[in-house]
């Protein structure tokens, strides 16, 4: 089955993944996906093991007495719960430019200049939704490609490589991804994630990132009687926030600016609470910002007493460049990978988390590489079948090229 085929197949199967579930994985529908892809590649002639999480392991044993490391390649089987991932209706459009009408019924469009990098994709097939639902190819893309190109590689005899594991992992988009993922079971020494956008991206820098849930505490009277008694939190709220840039913030950042994000804020005069996350790409920056909200806290803490706002932060992921600088040929060698293919490499930093970053920390470095899809997480989302077999190309050169390598 070639790269389309795969696609198409495995977006019929519902993976939406679900925070609210206890479960590992937290849908059943990644089980299902996930037992289709173990047969698929048994039948590849590959040893394939699923265990009760999840989290499909395979591998394709070397064919040669060389020592070669022992490459990995990662993709992750569930969709966003952004939005629906059932039912999809994948539909292959050869663009000419212009909007592309993904649902005429509900007038859902799919606009030139709304998404400015769809003239890019000129002359080339996409596969788009009917807009009812999100597409998947975050990250089936990147499954069907790894399938794609060890596919081509067992069928052809000539090719020379070495260990190569597979791994199709659960929950990646609900931050659960790694965390039952034991490496060493795994086998391979360094992977790839295959887990990003347009072609070309290589990326191996994430955000540092953490949580601050800031609560603050007021005390409620009858209004009419509140003189020097009522303490508003909403007030002091507004305090809280006026200690931080209005344009360190999201909406007025990109490239590697960090920033703060205040997510939500939910209060009456009683008890107001922010939801903040925190983001920064340096580690001393980073860790100024969360000192930053602390010494905030001190501050008003003084001005109304203590115990009024009280600031708990919790760290969630780490940039991965540290962990995979030690190890920079990875991110040569997909250099070379994507230009062999005709590619530009575009190597950006992620602002974001990957599965990637946990597990470099877990001991298994992981620089991302594109799928060839884009506007990922909605009915906008769509992939290239070009880019799409550029990826099988760069994963065939970098087992290729790692097998060279001394
Ligand atoms: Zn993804």
């Amino acid at each position: 089955m070639n790269v389309l085929e795969r696609f198409l197949k495995y977006v019929k199967y519902d993976t939406m993944s679900d925070e609210n579930s206890e479960t590992i994985p937290t849908t059943m529908g990644q089980m299902v996906l996930a037992k289709e892809l173990k047969k698929e590649l048994e039948e590849l002639g590959l040893e394939a093991n699923l265990d009760e999480n999840g989290y499909l392991f395979a591998k394709l044993a070397a064919n040669t007495d060389k020592k070669i490391k022992k490459l990995g390649f990662l993709a992750h089987l569930d969709t966003s719960p952004d939005m629906s991932g059932k039912n999809v209706k994948p539909r292959i459009v050869k663009y000419v430019g212009g909007d592309i009408l993904l649902n005429e019924e509900l007038n859902i469009i799919l606009k030139d200049n709304d998404f400015p990098s769809l003239k890019e994709y000129i002359g080339q097939n996409l596969v788009v939704t009917d807009g009812t639902t999100l597409l998947g190819a975050d990250d089936k893309a990147g499954v069907a490609e790894i399938m794609a190109a060890i596919e081509s590689i067992v069928e052809n005899e000539e090719f020379i490589h070495g260990d190569i594991f597979i791994a199709f992992t659960p929950d990646e988009e609900v931050g659960r991804g790694p965390h039952k993922f034991d490496v060493e079971a795994f086998g391979a020494e360094i992977a790839y994630t295959i887990d990003g956008g347009p072609v070309g991206e290589l990326q191996f820098e994430n955000f540092n990132a953490a949580s601050a849930k800031v609560k603050i505490k007021g005390r409620n009277v009858h209004p009419g009687t509140a003189k020097d008694i009522m303490i508003n939190s909403i007030f002091i709220a507004k305090d809280f926030m006026e200690n931080f840039d209005r344009n360190d913030t999201p909406e007025h950042t990109e490239k590697y600016e960090g920033f703060f994000h205040l997510n939500e804020i939910v209060g009456d005069v009683e008890e107001t609470n922010l939801d903040y996350i925190i983001r920064d790409f340096f580690e001393e920056s980073f860790e100024g910002r969360k000192q930053k909200m602390k010494d905030v806290e001190k501050s008003l803490n003084e001005k109304y007493g203590e115990g009024t706002v009280t600031v708990e932060i919790k760290d969630q992921y780490q940039n991965m460049k540290k962990m995979v600088e030690p190890h920079m040929y990875l991110v040569d060698y997909a250099r070379a990978a994507m230009e062999e293919a005709g590619i530009k490499p575009i190597v950006e930093p992620i602002r974001g988390g990957t599965d990637g970053a946990q597990l470099s920390y877990k001991g298994l470095p992981c620089p991302n590489l594109f799928t060839g899809g884009e506007n990922y997480h909605g009915k906008f989302e769509f992939v290239s079948v070009q880019g799409m077999e550029k990826s099988v190309e760069v994963i065939k050169n970098l087992v290729r090229i790692f097998a060279n390598a001394n």
